[in-house]
């Protein structure tokens, strides 16, 4: 009879931190926002472009750098509540 060593669970360490790092936050993959354009009043639908930290050199043709409207810098832009639909009766009626 061999002596065998009492069998041990492996306790495997828990990393103290997350071993890839996520500091850098990726927002490519951001939603589609409603906003207003404080200058002209109008609402739309899309993306204001961003540099995204992790992919710096990506840039997005379809987000808006600029009101699509009249052309305002982005510091004119809001957050608008307004759904995408009702932004598309909107500018359908005006
Ligand atoms: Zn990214
Ligand atoms: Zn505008």
């Amino acid at each position: 009879m061999s002596k065998r060593g009492r069998p041990r669970n492996r306790l495997v360490p828990l990393p103290e931190s997350d071993p890839e790092p996520v500091g850098l936050e990726c927002i490519c993959q951001r939603q589609y926002r409603s906003y207003q354009c404080t200058k002209c009043g109008k609402h739309f639908h899309g993306r204001l472009a961003e540099i995204c930290k992790s992919h710096s050199s990506v840039s997005y043709l379809m987000d808006f750098r600029c009101c699509p409207y009249c052309a305002a810098d982005t510091v004119f832009i809001t957050q608008s509540d307004l759904s995408k639909e009702a932004i598309l009766k909107r500018n359908a009626i005006n």
